[in-house]
């Protein structure tokens, strides 16, 4: 999707942009702009608080009833978990159809991974204090904001802390809110926070394919079974010819043999083999593609280390019982947003009007669900800035932060439509 420049954008869509105009120089919205600078410390203090709640992939129970004591606290409507563990709150509007604001709960951090957090000046330092403590901590300052300052929004909220968006969590938390009826008939607009900063907008979701490869065979002596199918030696004959598929750049579309793993020992012909495999594109068909070519070469591979061992036995004893599986690890759907949709031309907007630099991205995060059905959603940032994702040594900056709350705001309010 070709970036535009704010002039361009501002001549695309001129309504919208008026709105926006119009919205930002309220007073409700001077009240509120007002509010949460006023609250940088509490907002700060939040984060600190969550991020010292563990939250290891598969077990964010804990924070997830530290969350909906917040959202009880600060008095959001029909407060409740389901049974994948997320947590929702609404805030209501004068319509059926919701915008929902949403943040995963998860870290990449197992259980037992020591939180060192703390706070030296403006920034917060410790495992997920970014990812996603800045967008949980943007949610949550949006959910204070409504109980504190009185804005009239047409369409409803729904604020969501989620499971699952991390690595083997696959997606899940926003899989199961997008596979239940009274949410994926009513979410219009999805807003999905995630980590630190203001300057991008993931519209573009980069679908992944993720898949465990086993071989199989008999067996065997090194010397005295020469001749036995080797799994390693399909596997090796299986990467050869895959890795060969053609890619497209656009889509961009990658490949990658990230582990193997297999064998007993030096003399002996392995009973098995495997393989991790790592298909990425933002387009569904060329993944789907892939994936056939994979198997392609491996039904090749079975059948190429067959034939040679055939030909090579010297015993009567026939080449028996090689075989593959293939496990599928990790699925996470492709999409992307139309650049007509009305949340793209909000956001635009939004950035226009506070002077916001921000480019549009294609990642994997929790918004590929409700992309991949077709619906309106994009990812940005929890506002400050942020660094160290994934490692012991995760930081936030706090300076920054405001920034970040009032285009959250905007862009909800005008997605949502505000009535004077
Ligand atoms: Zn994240």
């Amino acid at each position: 999707m070709p970036i535009s420049s704010r002039a361009e954008i501002s001549e695309a869509f001129p309504s919208v942009q008026q709105e926006v105009a119009r919205l930002a120089a309220s007073a409700e919205m001077r009240s509120a702009f007002a509010w949460l600078r006023a609250q940088e410390a509490q907002f700060a203090h939040w984060q600190l608080e969550m991020a010292r709640v563990a939250a290891p992939p598969f077990a964010e129970a804990a924070r997830a009833a530290w969350l909906t004591q917040k959202f009880r606290e600060l008095g959001l409507d029909d407060v409740h978990n389901d049974d994948e563990g997320n947590v929702f709150g609404t805030h209501p509007g004068f319509a059926k159809s919701y915008v929902s604001l949403s943040a995963h709960m998860d870290t990449v951090f197992p259980t037992g991974t020591p939180l060192n957090i703390r706070q030296q000046g403006s920034r917060l330092y410790g495992p997920g204090v970014s990812d996603n403590g800045a967008g949980l901590t943007a949610m949550l300052a949006i959910v204070a904001l409504l109980r504190s300052v009185r804005i009239r929004h047409a369409l409803p909220f729904v604020f969501i802390g989620n499971v699952g968006e991390e690595g083997e969590g696959d997606l899940r938390g926003m899989r199961h809110i997008f596979a239940t009826p009274r949410w994926r008939d009513s979410i219009i607009a999805s807003l999905v926070l995630d980590g630190a900063g203001s300057d991008t907008i993931v519209a573009e979701a980069l679908g992944s394919r993720r898949f465990e490869v086993i071989v199989r065979g008999p067996g065997g002596h090194s010397w005295s079974d020469f001749g036995t199918p080797n799994p390693i030696l399909v596997l090796a004959r299986a990467i050869h010819s895959f890795t060969q598929t053609p890619v497209p750049t656009s889509p961009k579309t990658t490949f990658n043999v990230g582990v193997i793993r297999g064998g007993t020992s030096v003399n002996s012909i392995p009973e098995s083999a495997s393989m991790r495999v790592d298909i990425r594109s933002t387009s569904m068909a060329e993944m789907e593609r892939l994936e056939a070519a994979l198997r392609i070469a491996l039904d090749r591979a079975i059948d190429d280390e067959s034939r040679v061992t055939e030909a090579r036995a010297v015993s009567q004893r026939r080449p028996f019982g090689l075989s593959y599986e293939v496990v599928v690890i990790g699925n996470r759907p492709a999409g992307e947003l139309d650049p007509n949709a009305r949340l793209l031309q909000v956001i635009r907007a939004v950035d226009t009007q506070l002077g916001n630099a921000a480019q549009i991205q294609r990642a994997s995060t929790d918004a590929n669900i409700p992309l991949s059905l077709g619906r309106e959603a994009i990812a940005i940032g929890g506002g400050g800035s942020g660094g160290g994702a994934h490692t012991l040594q995760e930081w936030f900056d706090c300076n920054g932060r405001e920034l970040g709350l009032k285009r959250i705001l905007l862009t909800m309010l005008a997605l949502a439509g505000v009535s004077a």
